[in-house]
């Protein structure tokens, strides 16, 4: 190595590295580019005089680099999935719907969400300790899991809270889901823990429905998440254990709410 750096400016595995960063954004890598690639860079370096000086094989040298590819998707995925649960976090949810957005749109279909959170959950925790309550989450987990189609995604929003999305679904079929992901919770009886659900549509969605060609997902993403959290609220404040839709009633309703917490927080 010591002898080509004499030689020549350009590193090879610098410029492998950066060749195989390239490779890692493109959507069409396979092995056999992460092969070809060190098949170019083993000829580059005869090419450059320094056959031998590297006594790597071509073989070695995809290995080695498809290793470190791989090393990277793997963190990439690690910083999306949730440890406990094993399923996508809130970053997941938040980088990987848009896209599929996309897709639905193009195909002309309605796309649902629906948020969940667990009643008093605190209480399982207080009552029986952290380990039981983090067993009760994963229980949770696989009822839905079990419920929803192979085409639907959880993910894990926050501590006690999940989001699913629902493709090729409107706000009335993601109510069929939910009632049965909350039915379901119900009959299991893990320490007698209920859901409470909000759900919205695209087809509710004031972006989503302007007529234009490519509305912008991020916006119809805060709208979904924002609809279905207030509808979650709302089945909150009425009793629990039920499901909500989004609706004019339920937007009124949360933000009659907040005004009367402002109004409340000043006085303090
Ligand atoms: P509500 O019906 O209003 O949702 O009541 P709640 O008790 O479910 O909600 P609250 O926000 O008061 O409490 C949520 C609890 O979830 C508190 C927190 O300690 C617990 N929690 C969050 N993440 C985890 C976790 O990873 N493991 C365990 N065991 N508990 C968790
Ligand atoms: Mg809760
Ligand atoms: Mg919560």
């Amino acid at each position: 190595m010591e002898n080509f750096e004499q030689n020549s400016q350009i590193n090879p595995e610098e410029n492998m590295r950066n060749r195989v960063d390239e490779l890692r954004e493109d959507e069409k890598r396979d092995d056999d580019s992460i092969h070809d690639l060190a098949l170019e860079e083993n000829e580059y370096r005869k090419e450059l005089g320094n056959e031998g000086v590297n006594k790597v094989s071509v073989d070695k040298l995809a290995n080695l680099y498809s290793n470190q590819v791989l090393e990277k998707i793997e963190n990439q995925k690690a910083k999306f999935k949730d440890s406990l649960t094993k399923i996508g976090n809130r970053g997941a949810f938040d980088e990987t719907i848009p896209p599929i957005l996309n897709i639905e749109r193009r195909e002309k279909k309605d796309s649902a969400i629906l948020m969940i959170d667990i009643d008093f959950f605190k209480q399982v925790n207080d009552k029986h300790g952290h380990d039981v309550g983090d067993k009760t989450l994963k229980e949770i987990v696989n009822i839905i899991k079990n419920t929803i189609r192979t085409s639907d995604i959880v993910f894990r929003v926050g501590g006690e809270e999940f989001a699913v999305f629902l493709p090729d679904t409107d706000v009335k079929g993601s109510k069929i889901i939910a009632d049965k992901i909350r039915e379901n919770v119900e009959k299991v009886k893990i320490y007698n823990r209920t859901v409470s659900i909000g759900c919205m549509g695209t087809d509710q969605s004031k972006v989503w429905s302007k007529g234009q060609d490519k509305p912008d997902m991020q916006k119809v993403m805060s709208e979904l998440k924002k609809g279905s959290d207030q509808a979650l609220y709302y089945s909150k404040e009425h009793g629990r254990n039920q499901v909500t839709l989004f609706t004019e009633e339920v937007e009124k309703y949360h933000e009659e709410k907040e005004v009367e917490r402002k109004i409340r927080a000043k006085k303090k």
